[in-house]
């Protein structure tokens, strides 16, 4: 696995080179209608402590009883990880107060994690991939959430939250950049949202990391990590990185030492600042929950799971490849989201894919991304997308057209074919047409026509014009030709 930086991603001090490590905890909401261990909803927004049962609340002699579903789910992740799926796990109960958690401890998993040792392919460019180790995945219960600006002189908590399922992703310190780490989490993110069972949400809170940063000189051991909590967007994961790293370098080149600590992101001031020390870190005293038995199933089970997977992301991208001879880039687009890929095999069916993909990347990706609309809002269907391609393809209408043919598919909808008709948007192929343009461009042109036999690349300038003359009508191809005859170059 990758343990040293190339040299463009070691960071200059004044002492040298520095090379930082990161390592990253991922908390994932798991997708399921219930919490981990009761039954309440688990939707994002209800009113405060609606969606509370007794469990929830913590009320005396309630019992958990786990959610299949959420088993299942971190199945399903630690398979789309790659990674051991432990046949047996245990939940412990990790004791600490706070107001926002009612029972005085969470249920988690500490020794013994449903999820084992797995690995991340990440994709830094097209040509460029490193893998992270996964170290393990355990699932536990979320908490509430204490709200402080209600009111000046109370405190409110809100129970919503308390007891939704997370699943804890520990990656390995593999990465060495905050460009590994973003695209890391990205990868991350679009493997749960393939497998289903996370859907990714930063800004709702679904998906949530804690960053742990260390710097040493290249070849020396790991130094001394700091652990970023909670941070919940990928720029702002790479920014921490970033502020902390400088940070640690400035004091160990000061003579200082780094002291292990949790600390905070401020990204209106971009810089980190201590939460708590290793001295006051908790301790947790972990004991196996006696509430709950350890969780046990057998291979087959996991093999029913493994059968339902949808097809992952790199696999994907590898069948793009092989398949349609896509680029590894344009392939690497499309496998994004599942309905990226759905929409371009839609489109493609039995069509020059390459052609196809280049439409859905450039001109409908480049719309949608302009109006902030996702692909499922997309006012353009595969299937028209399709159809302007046939057209392409056929020599029906040029390029150019179908970028006015494309405008009017998306505001006004319509069959492209039935447009191309009525609209009278057809190429013109006949070359008796376009030749009575090119004539007459040359005609009143003698002195570029001059200019055009000393510097052949002034046919771009005729084709402009004839084209234009044509309203952009004109066969490209067949306007080359003649005006390449009539110049005489
Ligand atoms: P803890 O249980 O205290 O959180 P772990 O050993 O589980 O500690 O590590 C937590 C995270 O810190 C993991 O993601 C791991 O990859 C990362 N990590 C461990 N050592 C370092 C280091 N020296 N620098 C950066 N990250 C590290
Ligand atoms: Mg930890």
């Amino acid at each position: 696995m990758n343990t040293q930086a190339k040299p463009s991603k070691l960071i200059a001090g004044a002492t040298g080179d520095w090379e930082v490590v990161i390592g990253l905890e991922i908390h994932a909401q798991v997708t399921s209608k219930s919490k981990l261990f009761s039954g309440a909803s688990t939707e994002f927004g209800g009113e405060p402590n609606t969606h509370v049962s007794l469990v929830d609340a913590a009320m005396p002699g309630m019992l958990p009883v786990i959610n299949e579903e959420c088993v299942k789910q971190a199945i399903r992740t630690g398979l789309a990880l790659k990674a051991q799926i432990n046949h047996r796990s245990v939940f412990d109960r990790k004791n600490y107060f706070y107001p926002d958690l009612p029972q005085g401890y969470q249920i988690s998993q500490y020794k013994h994690p449903i999820v084992g040792e797995g690995e991340v392919l990440v994709d830094l460019s097209p040509t460029e991939q490193i893998k992270v180790g996964i170290e393990r995945l355990h699932l536990e219960q979320d908490a509430g959430k204490s709200l402080h600006d209600l009111s000046p002189n109370d405190s409110h908590v809100d129970l919503n939250r308390s007891g939704v399922a997370l699943m804890e992703i520990v990656s390995k310190p593999d990465m060495r950049s905050a460009e590994e780490a973003k695209a890391y989490v990205s990868k991350l993110r679009t493997i749960v949202r393939y497998a289903g069972t996370c859907d990714g949400n930063m800004e709702q809170g679904s998906l949530r990391a804690d960053v742990n940063v260390s710097v040493r000189k290249p070849g020396d051991p790991f130094g001394t990590r700091c652990e970023i909590k909670n941070v919940n967007s990928i720029r702002f994961i790479g920014q921490a990185i970033e502020v902390e790293a400088r940070r640690q370098i400035g004091i160990i080149e000061d003579g200082g030492k780094i002291d292990q600590e949790t600390r905070l992101y401020d990204p209106s001031k971009g810089e980190t600042r201590s939460m708590r020390s290793k001295e006051e870190a908790h301790d947790y005293r972990y004991f196996p929950d006696p509430d709950l038995l350890p969780l046990e199933f057998d291979q087959a089970y996991v093999d029913v799971l493994a059968a339902d997977l949808p097809e992952l992301p790199d696999e994907k991208k590898a069948r793009f490849i092989a398949q349609y001879g896509l680029t590894p880039y344009d392939a690497g687009v499309l496998v994004l989201e599942r309905a990226f890929g759905d929409y371009f095999e839609e489109a493609t069916k039995g069509r020059d894919a390459k052609l196809v993909a280049n439409w859905v990347i450039n001109e409908l990706f480049g719309r949608l991304n302009k109006e902030g609309k996702g692909i499922e809002e997309s006012p353009v269907t595969a299937a028209q997308i399709g159809g302007i391609v046939d057209l392409i393809s056929s020599d029906v209408i040029s390029g150019k057209i179908a970028k006015d043919l494309f405008e009017i598919v998306w505001s006004e909808g319509g069959d492209p074919a039935d447009i191309v008709e009525k609209r009278g948007m057809k190429q013109v192929t006949d070359t008796g047409a376009i030749e009575a343009a090119v004539d007459e461009i040359i005609a009143k042109n003698p002195d570029k026509v001059e200019q055009a036999k000393a510097k052949p690349t002034m046919l771009g300038w005729f084709v402009g014009q004839v084209m234009k003359a044509t309203g952009g009508k004109a066969n490209p191809q067949a306007v080359n030709e003649l005006l390449k005859s009539k110049l005489g170059i």
